[in-house]
């Protein structure tokens, strides 16, 4: 692989402007219980950072202020996706002023870098909406970034992590998704890092079960604002028409009792999963017609560029110019078999004919990829919940940021279809899961064995602060 060896296409750039600080939403906690939870990984416990369920588990943990079990900082998490790659960074809080005035200045350099900005590069972003505070992981308190760039731009980021001196600090990554298989070489090469490869599924759904244990408003779901329940809007609207998911507003959802529950992970594709406990899961289903789907196709139909733009466009397009509905083969609904005229009978249907061809906008037609994309997962969904008999559907991915009309198009149809008894269910932190199943994991223990400044630091953490101390 060629690397693109530019120096800086990540590098120091301005903040996000206002108008995203004031979406900036973060999550506080003012207390740190000590519950833990076992995780879908074979030996890797964690304390979270509030209690939600007031459950306890005596499970072997990490979270202890016995430096001896801790990898040297920086800690990350990093999923490198066919499409974006996912990092996730602990920021520690709780240094004492010994461990900080010893502290490498590479380390020191590296957390300013990543916490003081929310851009990087043309491409880099930090999602500052999404960062967690006062979260305990392995005795030590601090708080959680969540930062994305696009997979094509690791060449940019590996002479970042170079130039920042990442290869002096740690030996070892913990890294998941194809490119953690397809970039090893590079990392090695470029910044002397070997990553530490952990399945995607299993970093996904230890990911979602720790997240979810830190917040009571990362679950959510979609229902009808007004007095409507499932049955009445289906008597009322049908999955396309305007009644139905534009009504649909956000709930918090309690996971804390998971089991059993099914996700739906879109990203660049699609994968399936019936979970039955944390470590007892099977991918039972798939598709390649995923995020990736969505995004190609709009660049290819609309001219677009970006995600963000194709999603846009959708949210101001009418599918029903695109594609053949019911009403359009049948005159009206199909009763006998409760078909409404409303419903698309074939995605892109109208397009075999130039006229209709002529009169459609790129709205239209982002709209018209973001329905056939969401519905096909919907219906996979769907039958695969039905199949394993489990009611909760759990939907993330990247296909999910910024798309409220996916999510409520999704809701939507699993409670139109299943009359009710499926439940479609979000969560915040869209895409960053598999990453954070990786920060939970990384265990640097070839860093354990370095004598530099920074282990030093990590020596000094030993002696637990009365806040750490008083949360195990
Ligand atoms: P992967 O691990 O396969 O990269 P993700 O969960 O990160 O999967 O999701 C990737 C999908 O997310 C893309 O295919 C696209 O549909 C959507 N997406 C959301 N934000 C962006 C973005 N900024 N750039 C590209 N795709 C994005």
């Amino acid at each position: 692989m060629r690397l693109h060896l530019c120096e800086g296409c990540l590098a120091v750039a301005p903040k996000r402007s206002p108008s995203f600080k004031t979406r900036r939403r973060t999550f506080k906690s003012r207390h740190c219980l000590n519950e833990k939870r076992y995780s879908a990984m074979d030996g890797s416990s964690y304390s979270t950072r509030t209690s939600k369920s007031g459950r306890q588990s005596s499970s072997e943990s990490l979270n202890s202020n016995d430096t001896n079990c801790q990898p040297a900082m920086p800690w990350f998490g990093m999923d490198i996706g066919g499409t974006l790659t996912k990092l996730v960074y602990f920021e520690p809080k709780d240094s004492s002023k010994r461990e900080l005035a010893r502290e490498a200045e590479a380390l020191r350099n590296i957390r300013r870098y990543l916490t003081k900005n929310s851009a990087y590069g043309k491409t880099g972003h930090r999602d500052s909406h999404l960062q967690i505070e006062n979260v305990m992981i392995r005795g030590r308190r601090g708080t959680l970034h969540f930062i994305r760039f696009p997979t094509s731009e690791m060449g940019a980021f590996l002479c970042l992590a170079r130039s920042r001196g990442m290869g002096a600090l740690l030996t070892s990554v913990c890294a998941t998704g194809g490119g953690a298989f397809k970039f090893e070489i590079d990392f090695k090469r470029e910044v002397n890092l070997r990553l530490t490869k952990l399945d995607e599924l299993d970093a996904l759904i230890a990911g979602i079960l720790y997240i979810d244990t830190l917040s009571n408003t990362e679950c959510y779901y979609y229902a009808p604002s007004r007095n409507g329940d499932a049955e009445t809007l289906q008597n009322e609207s049908s999955p396309v028409s305007e009644e139905g998911p534009s009504s649909y507003t956000r709930h918090p959802f309690n996971f804390s009792d998971p089991y059993p529950f099914i996700i739906v992970n879109i990203g660049s594709g699609v994968s399936v999963l019936a979970v039955r406990g944390p470590k007892d899961y099977r991918r039972i289903s798939g598709t390649s017609l995923g995020g990736g789907t969505f995004l190609g196709l709009c660049c290819l139909l609309t001219g677009c560029r970006t995600f963000e733009e194709a999603t846009s466009l959708a949210a101001a397009g009418d599918n029903t110019k695109v594609d053949k509905l019911v009403r359009d083969i049948y005159g009206g609904d199909y009763a006998r078999f409760g078909l409404p005229g409303d419903l698309v009978a074939s995605s892109f249907g109208q397009m075999n004919s130039s006229d209709r061809r002529s009169r459609v906008s790129k709205e239209d037609l982002a709209r018209a990829t973001l329905v056939t994309i969401t519905n096909n997962i919907g219906s996979i969904a769907r039958l695969c919940a039905l199949n394993e008999k489990i009611e909760r559907v759990v939907f993330c991915g990247n296909f999910l940021r910024v798309n409220p009309i996916a999510m409520k198009l999704l809701a939507f149809a699993m409670d139109y279809w299943s009359k009710g008894t499926l439940k479609a269910l979000f969560l915040e932190h869209e895409g960053y899961f598999g990453a954070v199943g990786c920060l939970l994991k990384f265990d640097d223990q070839e860093s354990l064995n370095h004598t530099n400044d920074s282990d030093e630091s990590n020596a000094s953490a030993a002696e637990p602060t009365p806040e750490s101390s008083g949360s195990r």
